[in-house]
Protein backbone atom coordinates (compact mmCIF):
# COMPACT_ATOMS: atom_id res chain seq x y z
CA UNK A 1 0.00 0.00 0.00
CA UNK A 2 1.32 3.50 -0.90
CA UNK A 3 2.24 6.19 1.60
CA UNK A 4 -0.42 8.84 1.71
CA UNK A 5 0.85 12.06 1.81
CA UNK A 6 -1.06 13.44 4.88
CA UNK A 7 -3.02 11.69 7.06
CA UNK A 8 -5.65 13.55 9.41
CA UNK A 9 -7.13 11.41 12.36
CA UNK A 10 -9.84 12.53 13.43
CA UNK A 11 -12.91 15.13 11.30
CA UNK A 12 -13.87 16.80 13.96
CA UNK A 13 -12.79 20.71 14.18
CA UNK A 14 -8.99 20.07 14.89
CA UNK A 15 -8.71 17.71 12.01
CA UNK A 16 -11.02 19.47 9.53
CA UNK A 17 -9.19 22.49 9.95
CA UNK A 18 -5.90 21.44 9.30
CA UNK A 19 -6.69 19.41 6.05
CA UNK A 20 -8.09 22.01 4.75
CA UNK A 21 -5.24 24.34 5.67
CA UNK A 22 -2.85 21.64 4.40
CA UNK A 23 -4.80 21.70 0.90
CA UNK A 24 -5.05 25.08 0.22
CA UNK A 25 -1.56 26.24 1.34
CA UNK A 26 0.53 23.31 0.16
CA UNK A 27 -1.04 22.00 -2.21
CA UNK A 28 -0.59 18.17 -0.82
CA UNK A 29 -3.55 16.06 -0.62
CA UNK A 30 -4.74 14.47 2.56
CA UNK A 31 -7.12 11.42 3.89
CA UNK A 32 -8.97 12.25 6.82
CA UNK A 33 -10.13 9.35 8.46
CA UNK A 34 -12.72 8.90 11.63
CA UNK A 35 -14.01 5.75 13.59
CA UNK A 36 -17.62 7.64 13.82
CA UNK A 37 -19.96 7.26 11.08
CA UNK A 38 -20.22 11.32 10.49
CA UNK A 39 -17.69 14.18 10.16
CA UNK A 40 -18.01 16.79 12.80
CA UNK A 41 -16.18 14.84 15.78
CA UNK A 42 -18.25 16.23 19.16
CA UNK A 43 -19.97 19.38 17.49
CA UNK A 44 -22.11 16.86 15.03
CA UNK A 45 -25.44 17.74 14.86
CA UNK A 46 -28.66 16.72 12.49
CA UNK A 47 -31.64 17.79 11.81
CA UNK A 48 -34.54 15.57 13.02
CA UNK A 49 -36.94 13.91 11.20
CA UNK A 50 -40.16 14.45 13.01
CA UNK A 51 -39.52 18.11 14.42
CA UNK A 52 -37.44 19.52 12.22
CA UNK A 53 -35.24 20.82 14.73
CA UNK A 54 -31.05 20.67 15.26
CA UNK A 55 -30.05 18.85 17.51
CA UNK A 56 -26.49 18.60 19.04
CA UNK A 57 -25.83 15.12 19.36
CA UNK A 58 -22.72 15.15 22.03
CA UNK A 59 -24.70 18.34 23.43
CA UNK A 60 -24.91 21.88 23.12
CA UNK A 61 -22.65 24.08 20.85
CA UNK A 62 -22.54 27.74 20.83
CA UNK A 63 -19.75 29.16 18.74
CA UNK A 64 -18.15 32.02 20.08
CA UNK A 65 -14.92 34.07 19.65
CA UNK A 66 -12.71 37.13 20.02
CA UNK A 67 -10.14 35.76 17.59
CA UNK A 68 -11.21 37.45 14.01
CA UNK A 69 -8.99 34.74 11.98
CA UNK A 70 -10.54 32.03 13.75
CA UNK A 71 -14.17 33.76 12.75
CA UNK A 72 -13.32 34.80 8.89
CA UNK A 73 -12.21 31.31 8.48
CA UNK A 74 -15.22 29.52 10.01
CA UNK A 75 -17.15 32.16 8.10
CA UNK A 76 -15.77 30.53 4.78
CA UNK A 77 -17.92 27.90 4.82
CA UNK A 78 -20.79 28.94 6.87
CA UNK A 79 -23.41 31.58 7.08
CA UNK A 80 -24.43 32.14 11.01
CA UNK A 81 -27.78 33.15 13.03
CA UNK A 82 -27.05 36.19 15.39
CA UNK A 83 -27.19 33.92 18.76
CA UNK A 84 -26.50 35.21 22.47
CA UNK A 85 -26.69 32.06 24.66
CA UNK A 86 -28.38 32.77 27.92
CA UNK A 87 -27.69 30.15 30.54
CA UNK A 88 -30.20 29.42 33.53
CA UNK A 89 -28.89 27.77 36.99
CA UNK A 90 -32.43 26.39 39.39
CA UNK A 91 -31.39 27.79 42.68
CA UNK A 92 -34.09 27.36 45.81
CA UNK A 93 -36.62 26.58 43.33
CA UNK A 94 -35.85 29.63 40.84
CA UNK A 95 -34.12 29.82 37.45
CA UNK A 96 -31.83 32.46 37.92
CA UNK A 97 -29.13 34.07 35.58
CA UNK A 98 -25.81 32.34 35.37
CA UNK A 99 -22.77 33.44 35.52
CA UNK A 100 -24.52 34.74 39.00
CA UNK A 101 -24.55 38.69 38.38
CA UNK A 102 -26.37 41.38 39.62
CA UNK A 103 -29.89 40.21 38.23
CA UNK A 104 -29.07 37.00 40.19
CA UNK A 105 -28.74 38.37 42.97
CA UNK A 106 -31.76 40.25 43.34
CA UNK A 107 -33.78 37.35 42.18
CA UNK A 108 -32.52 35.26 45.20
CA UNK A 109 -32.44 37.82 47.83
CA UNK A 110 -34.56 39.97 49.67
CA UNK A 111 -34.40 43.63 48.33
CA UNK A 112 -33.05 45.11 51.58
CA UNK A 113 -29.84 42.43 51.24
CA UNK A 114 -29.56 42.91 47.93
CA UNK A 115 -29.22 46.58 47.69
CA UNK A 116 -26.97 45.51 50.41
CA UNK A 117 -24.55 43.39 48.60
CA UNK A 118 -25.19 45.28 45.16
CA UNK A 119 -23.57 48.51 46.79
CA UNK A 120 -20.45 45.83 48.37
CA UNK A 121 -19.85 45.05 45.42
CA UNK A 122 -20.04 48.02 42.71
CA UNK A 123 -18.39 49.87 45.62
CA UNK A 124 -15.28 47.12 46.34
CA UNK A 125 -14.91 45.77 43.03
CA UNK A 126 -16.74 48.17 40.08
CA UNK A 127 -19.74 47.28 37.81
CA UNK A 128 -18.92 45.03 34.62
CA UNK A 129 -15.83 43.25 36.35
CA UNK A 130 -15.96 39.31 36.71
CA UNK A 131 -14.59 38.26 39.92
CA UNK A 132 -13.91 35.10 41.29
CA UNK A 133 -15.01 33.88 44.83
CA UNK A 134 -12.05 33.27 45.97
CA UNK A 135 -10.94 36.95 44.96
CA UNK A 136 -14.01 37.84 46.37
CA UNK A 137 -13.37 36.17 49.90
CA UNK A 138 -9.88 37.89 49.50
CA UNK A 139 -11.87 41.68 50.06
CA UNK A 140 -12.49 40.23 54.20
CA UNK A 141 -16.03 41.61 53.85
CA UNK A 142 -18.71 39.39 56.01
CA UNK A 143 -21.52 40.17 53.21
CA UNK A 144 -19.47 39.27 50.51
CA UNK A 145 -17.86 36.67 52.34
CA UNK A 146 -21.62 35.18 53.08
CA UNK A 147 -22.08 35.44 48.81
CA UNK A 148 -19.45 34.07 47.90
CA UNK A 149 -20.51 30.76 50.55
CA UNK A 150 -23.77 31.54 49.23
CA UNK A 151 -23.15 30.91 45.38
CA UNK A 152 -19.96 28.19 46.25
CA UNK A 153 -22.86 25.91 48.27
CA UNK A 154 -25.95 26.18 45.90
CA UNK A 155 -24.45 26.77 42.53
CA UNK A 156 -20.93 25.37 42.25
CA UNK A 157 -20.55 22.04 44.59
CA UNK A 158 -23.66 20.45 43.86
CA UNK A 159 -23.05 20.61 40.18
CA UNK A 160 -19.17 19.89 40.04
CA UNK A 161 -19.75 16.42 42.47
CA UNK A 162 -22.35 15.09 39.88
CA UNK A 163 -20.21 16.30 37.33
CA UNK A 164 -16.52 15.60 38.29
CA UNK A 165 -17.86 12.52 40.69
CA UNK A 166 -15.95 13.49 43.14
CA UNK A 167 -16.55 13.94 46.62
CA UNK A 168 -16.39 17.65 48.07
CA UNK A 169 -12.88 17.20 49.85
CA UNK A 170 -11.46 15.87 46.54
CA UNK A 171 -12.56 19.07 44.82
CA UNK A 172 -9.61 21.43 44.36
CA UNK A 173 -10.01 25.15 45.82
CA UNK A 174 -8.36 26.65 43.24
CA UNK A 175 -10.97 24.77 40.60
CA UNK A 176 -14.42 26.47 43.20
CA UNK A 177 -12.35 29.35 43.32
CA UNK A 178 -12.32 30.34 39.77
CA UNK A 179 -16.08 30.44 39.72
CA UNK A 180 -17.16 33.83 38.76
CA UNK A 181 -19.83 36.46 39.36
CA UNK A 182 -20.44 38.99 37.16
CA UNK A 183 -21.28 42.33 38.33
CA UNK A 184 -23.62 43.18 35.40
CA UNK A 185 -27.22 43.18 34.12
CA UNK A 186 -25.33 41.54 31.19
CA UNK A 187 -27.60 38.11 31.17
CA UNK A 188 -25.04 36.68 28.43
CA UNK A 189 -23.62 33.49 29.11
CA UNK A 190 -20.04 34.89 26.96
CA UNK A 191 -19.53 38.70 25.92
CA UNK A 192 -16.95 36.92 22.73
CA UNK A 193 -16.72 39.95 19.91
CA UNK A 194 -18.30 37.18 17.12
CA UNK A 195 -20.98 34.62 18.37
CA UNK A 196 -23.50 32.57 16.43
CA UNK A 197 -24.75 29.17 15.43
CA UNK A 198 -24.17 27.68 11.96
CA UNK A 199 -26.78 28.50 10.00
CA UNK A 200 -27.35 25.43 8.05
CA UNK A 201 -25.72 23.13 10.74
CA UNK A 202 -22.19 22.49 11.94
CA UNK A 203 -22.48 19.46 9.62
CA UNK A 204 -22.93 21.43 6.76
CA UNK A 205 -20.04 23.78 7.76
CA UNK A 206 -17.97 20.74 8.16
CA UNK A 207 -18.83 19.21 5.02
CA UNK A 208 -18.48 22.68 2.70
CA UNK A 209 -14.74 22.83 5.05
CA UNK A 210 -13.71 19.09 4.07
CA UNK A 211 -14.99 19.11 0.33
CA UNK A 212 -11.96 19.78 -1.85
CA UNK A 213 -10.69 17.76 -4.36
CA UNK A 214 -7.63 16.84 -2.64
CA UNK A 215 -8.97 15.65 0.87
CA UNK A 216 -10.93 12.22 1.04
CA UNK A 217 -12.69 11.24 3.99
CA UNK A 218 -12.95 7.37 5.27
CA UNK A 219 -15.69 7.27 7.79
CA UNK A 220 -16.14 3.96 10.11
CA UNK A 221 -12.77 3.57 9.45
CA UNK A 222 -10.50 3.60 12.91
CA UNK A 223 -6.39 3.88 12.89
CA UNK A 224 -4.56 0.94 12.07
CA UNK A 225 -0.98 0.84 12.90
CA UNK A 226 -0.18 -0.73 9.26
CA UNK A 227 -1.36 2.76 7.92
CA UNK A 228 1.28 4.38 5.86
CA UNK A 229 1.70 8.12 5.78
CA UNK A 230 4.87 11.04 5.39
CA UNK A 231 2.88 12.62 8.29
CA UNK A 232 0.46 12.14 10.78
CA UNK A 233 -2.43 14.27 12.22
CA UNK A 234 -3.19 13.03 15.24
CA UNK A 235 -6.70 14.67 17.01
CA UNK A 236 -7.13 11.13 19.06
CA UNK A 237 -6.64 10.47 22.63
CA UNK A 238 -2.71 10.83 23.19
CA UNK A 239 -2.60 7.77 25.63
CA UNK A 240 -4.41 5.47 22.87
CA UNK A 241 -1.52 6.29 20.02
CA UNK A 242 1.29 4.76 22.32
CA UNK A 243 -0.98 1.72 23.37
CA UNK A 244 -1.47 3.06 27.08
CA UNK A 245 1.74 2.27 27.46
CA UNK A 246 1.70 4.47 30.92
CA UNK A 247 -1.76 3.94 31.82
CA UNK A 248 -4.65 5.52 30.71
CA UNK A 249 -6.10 9.50 31.02
CA UNK A 250 -9.37 9.77 32.67
CA UNK A 251 -11.88 11.74 31.03
CA UNK A 252 -15.31 12.02 32.31
CA UNK A 253 -18.02 10.75 29.94
CA UNK A 254 -21.55 11.90 29.27
CA UNK A 255 -24.97 9.89 28.58
CA UNK A 256 -26.97 12.33 26.83
CA UNK A 257 -30.87 11.45 27.24
CA UNK A 258 -32.95 13.38 24.48
CA UNK A 259 -36.90 14.37 25.18
CA UNK A 260 -39.52 14.66 22.94
CA UNK A 261 -42.30 16.95 24.46
CA UNK A 262 -45.72 17.37 23.02
CA UNK A 263 -45.25 21.51 23.45
CA UNK A 264 -44.12 24.28 21.72
CA UNK A 265 -41.40 25.27 24.47
CA UNK A 266 -39.87 23.62 27.76
CA UNK A 267 -37.87 26.15 29.25
CA UNK A 268 -37.24 30.16 29.20
CA UNK A 269 -33.32 29.72 27.74
CA UNK A 270 -31.45 27.16 25.92
CA UNK A 271 -29.56 25.97 28.73
CA UNK A 272 -30.59 25.42 32.40
CA UNK A 273 -26.77 24.45 33.18
CA UNK A 274 -27.38 23.65 37.05
CA UNK A 275 -29.39 21.72 38.92
CA UNK A 276 -27.54 21.40 41.51
CA UNK A 277 -29.33 20.17 44.39
CA UNK A 278 -32.20 18.61 42.48
CA UNK A 279 -32.23 15.73 40.10
CA UNK A 280 -28.90 12.99 38.95
CA UNK A 281 -28.88 14.90 35.47
CA UNK A 282 -26.43 18.70 35.63
CA UNK A 283 -28.09 20.65 32.80
CA UNK A 284 -31.18 20.04 30.54
CA UNK A 285 -30.76 21.64 26.71
CA UNK A 286 -33.70 22.59 24.77
CA UNK A 287 -32.62 22.32 20.81
CA UNK A 288 -34.96 25.25 19.08
CA UNK A 289 -33.56 28.22 20.98
CA UNK A 290 -30.31 27.73 18.76
CA UNK A 291 -31.56 28.11 15.24
CA UNK A 292 -35.21 29.35 16.32
CA UNK A 293 -36.99 26.15 14.60
CA UNK A 294 -40.31 26.25 14.14
CA UNK A 295 -42.42 23.00 15.92
CA UNK A 296 -45.70 22.52 18.06
CA UNK A 297 -43.05 20.18 19.58
CA UNK A 298 -39.92 19.95 21.80
CA UNK A 299 -36.65 18.40 22.03
CA UNK A 300 -34.58 18.64 24.92
CA UNK A 301 -31.29 16.54 26.17
CA UNK A 302 -30.52 15.69 30.14
CA UNK A 303 -26.97 15.03 30.63
CA UNK A 304 -26.14 12.45 33.01
CA UNK A 305 -21.95 12.96 33.57
CA UNK A 306 -20.08 8.74 34.03
CA UNK A 307 -16.85 7.85 33.97
CA UNK A 308 -15.16 7.03 30.82
CA UNK A 309 -14.59 3.60 30.11
CA UNK A 310 -12.89 2.62 26.66
CA UNK A 311 -15.06 1.10 24.17
CA UNK A 312 -18.14 1.31 26.32
CA UNK A 313 -18.96 5.52 25.95
CA UNK A 314 -17.29 8.72 24.46
CA UNK A 315 -14.44 10.74 25.89
CA UNK A 316 -16.12 13.83 26.76
CA UNK A 317 -14.21 15.99 29.48
CA UNK A 318 -10.51 15.57 30.37
CA UNK A 319 -10.01 15.87 33.89
CA UNK A 320 -7.11 17.72 34.44
CA UNK A 321 -6.02 17.64 37.85
CA UNK A 322 -2.38 17.11 38.67
CA UNK A 323 -1.92 13.23 38.29
CA UNK A 324 -3.56 13.18 34.96
CA UNK A 325 -1.35 16.14 33.67
CA UNK A 326 1.80 14.57 35.08
CA UNK A 327 1.01 11.42 33.52
CA UNK A 328 0.07 13.11 29.75
CA UNK A 329 3.29 14.89 30.18
CA UNK A 330 5.13 12.19 30.05
CA UNK A 331 3.10 10.93 26.52
CA UNK A 332 4.13 14.44 25.30
CA UNK A 333 7.46 13.46 25.82
CA UNK A 334 7.40 10.67 23.84
CA UNK A 335 5.29 12.32 20.76
CA UNK A 336 7.67 14.92 20.28
CA UNK A 337 10.32 11.48 19.61
CA UNK A 338 8.38 11.21 16.72
CA UNK A 339 9.16 12.68 13.92
CA UNK A 340 6.37 14.11 11.65
CA UNK A 341 3.74 12.82 13.62
CA UNK A 342 1.50 15.90 15.66
CA UNK A 343 -0.84 15.65 18.17
CA UNK A 344 -3.56 18.75 18.46
CA UNK A 345 -7.06 18.73 19.92
CA UNK A 346 -8.99 18.10 23.03
CA UNK A 347 -8.29 14.61 23.27
CA UNK A 348 -4.25 15.33 21.38
CA UNK A 349 -3.56 17.69 24.01
CA UNK A 350 -5.99 16.13 26.73
CA UNK A 351 -7.24 19.53 27.38
CA UNK A 352 -10.58 21.13 27.38
CA UNK A 353 -10.69 23.41 24.42
CA UNK A 354 -13.91 25.66 23.09
CA UNK A 355 -14.38 25.18 19.25
CA UNK A 356 -12.33 28.62 18.51
CA UNK A 357 -9.44 27.28 20.73
CA UNK A 358 -9.06 23.74 18.48
CA UNK A 359 -8.92 26.06 15.78
CA UNK A 360 -6.52 28.00 17.08
CA UNK A 361 -4.31 24.91 18.03
CA UNK A 362 -4.89 23.60 14.96
CA UNK A 363 -3.36 26.70 13.45
CA UNK A 364 -0.46 26.71 15.45
CA UNK A 365 0.33 22.89 14.41
CA UNK A 366 -0.26 24.04 10.63
CA UNK A 367 1.67 26.88 10.62
CA UNK A 368 5.04 24.86 12.32
CA UNK A 369 5.05 22.79 9.44
CA UNK A 370 4.29 25.27 6.52
CA UNK A 371 7.53 27.15 8.37
CA UNK A 372 9.29 23.88 8.39
CA UNK A 373 8.90 22.71 4.98
C1 LIG B 1 -20.77 18.74 26.06
C2 LIG B 1 -19.85 19.71 25.32
C3 LIG B 1 -20.29 20.97 24.98
C4 LIG B 1 -19.45 21.85 24.31
N1 LIG B 1 -19.92 23.10 24.00
C5 LIG B 1 -19.13 23.94 23.34
C6 LIG B 1 -19.59 25.26 23.01
O1 LIG B 1 -20.72 25.63 23.32
N2 LIG B 1 -18.76 26.09 22.34
C7 LIG B 1 -17.49 25.71 21.99
O2 LIG B 1 -16.77 26.51 21.38
N3 LIG B 1 -17.02 24.47 22.28
C8 LIG B 1 -17.80 23.59 22.94
N4 LIG B 1 -17.35 22.33 23.24
C9 LIG B 1 -15.97 21.95 22.83
C10 LIG B 1 -15.93 21.34 21.42
O3 LIG B 1 -16.68 20.15 21.38
C11 LIG B 1 -14.45 21.07 21.07
O4 LIG B 1 -13.77 22.29 21.02
C12 LIG B 1 -14.26 20.40 19.73
O5 LIG B 1 -15.02 19.23 19.66
C13 LIG B 1 -12.78 20.08 19.53
O6 LIG B 1 -12.62 19.43 18.31
P1 LIG B 1 -11.56 18.25 18.14
O7 LIG B 1 -11.49 18.00 16.70
O8 LIG B 1 -10.32 18.59 18.87
O9 LIG B 1 -12.19 16.99 18.91
P2 LIG B 1 -13.45 16.12 18.55
O10 LIG B 1 -14.58 16.96 18.13
O11 LIG B 1 -13.67 15.20 19.70
O12 LIG B 1 -12.98 15.25 17.29
C14 LIG B 1 -12.06 14.18 17.39
C15 LIG B 1 -12.46 13.12 16.39
O13 LIG B 1 -11.43 12.14 16.31
C16 LIG B 1 -12.02 10.87 16.14
N5 LIG B 1 -11.05 9.85 16.60
C17 LIG B 1 -10.51 9.75 17.83
N6 LIG B 1 -9.67 8.70 17.89
C18 LIG B 1 -9.70 8.11 16.66
C19 LIG B 1 -9.03 6.98 16.11
N7 LIG B 1 -8.18 6.24 16.83
N8 LIG B 1 -9.30 6.65 14.81
C20 LIG B 1 -10.15 7.40 14.07
N9 LIG B 1 -10.81 8.47 14.56
C21 LIG B 1 -10.59 8.84 15.84
C22 LIG B 1 -13.27 10.94 17.00
O14 LIG B 1 -14.22 9.98 16.57
C23 LIG B 1 -13.74 12.37 16.77
O15 LIG B 1 -14.69 12.47 15.74
C24 LIG B 1 -18.15 21.46 23.95
C25 LIG B 1 -17.70 20.17 24.29
C26 LIG B 1 -18.53 19.32 24.98
C27 LIG B 1 -18.03 17.95 25.36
Amino acid sequence: MAAVKNLVVGAGLSGSVVARKIVEELDESVVVIDSRNHIGGNSYDYRDDVTGIVVHKYGPHIFHTNNKEVWDFISRFTKWRPYQHKVHGFVDGQFVPIPFNLNSLRMVFPRVLADKIENKLLDKIGFNKKVSILELRKVNDKDLEFLAQYIYEKIFLEYTIKQLGLSPNEIDSSVFGRVPIYISRDDRYFQDKYQGIPLNTYTEMFRKMLEHPDIKVELKTPFDKAMKYERLFWTGSVDEFFDYTFGVLPYRSVVFDFLTFNQEKFQAVASVNNYPTNYDFTRMTEYKHFLADWSDKTIVSCEYPIDFSIGKNDRIYPIANNDNIALCEKYIDLAKRLPNVYFFGRLGDYKYYDMDEAAERAFEVFKKIKEGR
